[in-house]
Formats: structure tokens, C-alpha cells, sequence
């Protein structure tokens, strides 16, 4: 008998292998609805739901996703060797879709914070710019201005604008809109450093800094 959840199914008349895919729908559907399992099952469920689905959306962008595949190739060429370990999925306490640790060497995505694999995307190679800064540039993240920097380029040249994958297509007059979505997102992000005082200290941060870095799109600037 599969992982049952109650115990009336044996009178489905189903075959075993029936009967298990039944089961397995049963449970997707009761993820979904919290019917027919406890509060704390159905948290497990979900919980162990939103670990395979970040996983799994992992693999599948590491391996077919341009944008991270281009990331991580000019990770290596600027000394890291990035694998599969180094980018975890975890639940996270706070709401963000994921994050970088610089001690660690290593990208948190958030299980379960994620409304499809697109934003994965995005939060992922937003993350491995910060990687690409913190390799390349040496970054003291303490340093408002050098985050203000790298949030500025992870923001731009992911997706998380809507921008990335036209700039990667070559098309590079940048938008208004993008321009604005880009400042907001990083002065939110300074704002969220623990060195920063104030709202007006994290504007001005991302200001002082903002011709420079916005402008700079590498390792976007190659082609490929
Ligand atoms: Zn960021």
C-alpha cells in the first residue's frame, strides 16, 4: 500500500500502480486544500512540496537556463567554480525570494517564495551577480556604496526589472520604467543593510553611484 492518508481507498476498486498514482493526486490536491490531512501534515506536505519544486527548478535552470549557464561560466572564469551545493534552496523566515552570503560562497533561494520557474530565474541570476561582484570587484558589503553598486547591476541585469532578457538580446536603450524599477529595488535592498541609518542614507547611496554602476552591465557587455 502507498503512503495512504486514510483508509477507505482499497474499496476504489484500483489496480496497485492505480492505486498509488490516485494517491498521489489525492495528496498533490490535499496540499492544495488542506483536506483530509492535519494542520501539521499538511504543513509537512507543503513544506517537503516546496523543497522538490525549488530542487528541481534548480537543476532544470543550471542546466538550460541562458542566463544562469552565462553566469556561471564567467563565474568560473573569475575563480568560482560554482556548483549545484553552493546554490541552496531553504525556507526563509523574511519575505524575500533569495540571497547571497558572501561567507559562505553561497545563493539561498527561497522554497516557496517563487510563482514560477521565470522568477526563480531572475532571483537566481540576480544572486549571482552579487557573487560576480563580490569575486571580481572585491566588495565590502559594509560599505553602502559598494551594495548600493551591486544592487543596482543585480537588479538591472537580471529579469527581476523585466529587462534582462532584452538587454541580453542586444537591445540596449534602457527604459524609463526599467530605470526607476531599478533605483527603488536597490535602495530598498541598502536600506535593508544593517549599516545603514535611514531611508535618506540609502538614496543617497544608490544616487552617488548610480551613473557608474548602472552603466556597467558586465559580464553582459559580451556577447553570446
Ligand atoms: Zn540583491
Amino acid at each position: 500500500m502507498p503512503d495512504s492518508v486514510d483508509s477507505d481507498t482499497s474499496s476504489s476498486g484500483l489496480s496497485d500502480s492505480d492505486n498509488s498514482t490516485f494517491q498521489r493526486w489525492r495528496r498533490t490536491f490535499s496540499v492544495i486544500t488542506g483536506l483530509g490531512v492535519s494542520p501539521e501534515q499538511r504543513n509537512a506536505d507543503l513544506e517537503r512540496y516546496h523543497s522538490e519544486t525549488c530542487e528541481k527548478w534548480k537543476r532544470e535552470l543550471m542546466n538550460y537556463s541562458p542566463a544562469v549557464i552565462f553566469m556561471l561560466k564567467h563565474l568560473k572564469l573569475s575563480g568560482c567554480d560554482v556548483s549545484s551545493k553552493d546554490i541552496v534552496c531553504a525556507p526563509c523566515d523574511y519575505t524575500r525570494a533569495g540571497g547571497f552570503s558572501p561567507e559562505a560562497g553561497a545563493v539561498v533561494l527561497c522554497q516557496g517564495r517563487f510563482f514560477n520557474k521565470g522568477h526563480m530565474e531572475d532571483t537566481l541570476v540576480h544572486e549571482l551577480v552579487h557573487m560576480y561582484d563580490h569575486a571580481k570587484f572585491k566588495v565590502d558589503w559594509n560599505n553602502l556604496r559598494h551594495h548600493a553598486c551591486s544592487e543596482i547591476r543585480a537588479n538591472s541585469l537580471s529579469g527581476d526589472c523585466r529587462f534582462g532578457r532584452e538587454l541580453r538580446r542586444g537591445f540596449l536603450a534602457f527604459s524609463k520604467q526599467h530605470q526607476a524599477c531599478v533605483r527603488r529595488r536597490a535602495i530598498l535592498s541598502v536600506r535593508a543593510n544593517a549599516a545603514c541609518p535611514d531611508d535618506a542614507t540609502a538614496e543617497r547611496a544608490v544616487n552617488e553611484v548610480w551613473e557608474s554602476c548602472f552603466n556597467d552591465t558586465r559580464p553582459f557587455d559580451e556577447i553570446y
